[in-house]
C-alpha cells in the first residue's frame, strides 16, 4: 500500500492508497504553519497512524502548499507555510521510516488524481485549480504532470490579474491568490458587508439568497473568471477543474460567474467552450494524488 499526505496550511490529510482504492482516511488541523519542529513531529505523528494500519507500505507520497524542485526533491518558498522553507522534507521523511518517499506540490496532485481518478478521468489535457489558505494548480497531459523546468510550472495562484492590486503574500501585487484565497474572500466581503466573513458563511448567507452575498461571489467569480481566460488562452485545455476547500464550499455561486467572465476574455471562439467544472474527489483529491506519484 501507498500513504499519500497532503500538507495544507489549514489541515494535514492522509489516506492509505491501495492501487486506486482508499482504505483509510486521516484528518487532523495544522498544529503550525510557522514552527518548523512542532510541524515536522504533526507530520510523523500522522504517518505513524497510516503506517500502523497497514501491512507493508510501500511507499510515501507528500504534497505540500509551495512550489517544489521536483528533480532535488526540496521544497522551495511555500508562501503560507513558512515553517516548510527550503526543507528537503522527502529525504528527512525517507531516512525516519525507511520507505521510498516523493514530494510534489499539492496542486500538480489535486491535478493528476482528478486526472487518473476524477472530473478529468477520460480527458488528454487537464489543468486544475484549488483554492484553499493559498491557491495552487497543475497541468498534467496523458496522465503525467508537467513540471517545467524545476517543478514550479502550474502555480496559477500567483498569476497577476491586477498589476495594482492587494498585496500578496510572495511579495507581488494582485496575485491570483489575494482574491480568491479564504483571507482574499475575506477581504472581498469587507467590502460588502463592512465586516470580514469567512468564506463558509458567505457560501451559507449566499445560498439563503442574500444579494449582498451574491454579489460578492460575482465578484469573486469574475477574477477567478480573468485567471481561468488567461489559462485557456496558455494551454487551450479541455478541462479545468476547480478544487479546495472554498471551491467545494461555494459552487455554483462561485463558479457561474467564473465561466461568464472566462468566455468574455477567451481569445478563440471555439475554446470558449473549455469545459470548467468543481472537484469530483473533494477535500482528498491532494492526498490521493500523493499517493498517485508512484503511478507516475
Ligand atoms: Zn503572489
Amino acid at each position: 500500500m501507498i500513504i499519500g499526505l497532503d500538507i495544507g496550511g489549514t489541515n494535514i490529510k492522509g489516506i492509505l492508497l491501495d492501487g486506486n482504492k482508499i482504505r483509510s482516511k486521516v484528518q487532523y488541523s495544522t498544529k503550525s504553519k510557522t514552527n518548523k519542529n512542532l510541524l515536522l513531529k504533526q507530520i510523523f505523528r500522522c504517518l505513524e497512524i497510516l503506517i500502523k494500519k497497514a501491512k507493508k507500505i510501500e511507499g510515501i507520497g507528500i504534497g505540500v502548499a509551495g512550489p517544489v524542485d521536483f528533480k532535488n526533491q526540496k521544497i522551495l518558498n511555500p508562501p503560507n507555510v513558512t515553517a516548510l522553507k527550503n526543507l528537503e522534507l522527502g529525504k528527512i521523511i525517507q531516512k525516519k521510516f525507511q520507505i521510498k518517499t516523493l514530494i510534489e506540490n499539492d496542486g500538480h496532485l489535486m491535478t493528476l488524481a482528478e486526472a487518473i481518478m476524477g472530473a478529468g478521468k477520460n480527458k488528454e489535457i487537464v489543468v486544475g485549480i484549488t483554492l484553499g489558505t493559498g491557491v495552487g494548480g497543475g497541468l498534467v497531459i496523458n496522465k503525467k504532470i508537467i513540471h517545467g523546468e524545476i517543478g514550479t510550472a502550474g502555480e496559477f495562484g500567483h498569476m497577476t490579474i491586477n498589476k495594482y492590486g492587494r498585496k500578496c503574500n510572495c511579495g507581488s501585487r494582485g496575485c491570483l491568490e489575494t482574491y480568491l484565497s479564504e483571507s482574499g474572500i475575506r477581504k472581498t466581503s469587507f467590502d460588502f458587508f463592512h465586516k470580514r466573513i469567512r468564506s463558509y458563511d458567505l457560501h451559507q448567507i449566499g445560498r439563503k439568497g442574500n444579494q449582498t452575498a451574491i454579489e460578492a461571489w460575482k465578484e469573486i467569480g469574475e477574477s477567478l473568471g480573468v485567471g481561468l481566460a488567461n489559462i485557456v488562452d496558455m494551454f487551450n485545455p479541455e478541462i479545468i477543474i476547480i478544487g479546495g476547500g472554498i471551491a467545494c464550499g461555494a459552487g455554483e455561486l462561485l463558479i457561474n460567474p467564473a465561466k461568464k467572465t472566462m468566455r468574455k476574455n477567451i481569445l478563440s471562439e471555439s475554446a470558449k467552450k473549455t469545459s470548467v467544472v468543481l472537484t469530483k474527489l473533494n477535500e482528498y483529491a491532494g492526498a490521493i494524488g500523493a499517493g498517485l506519484l508512484f503511478n507516475q
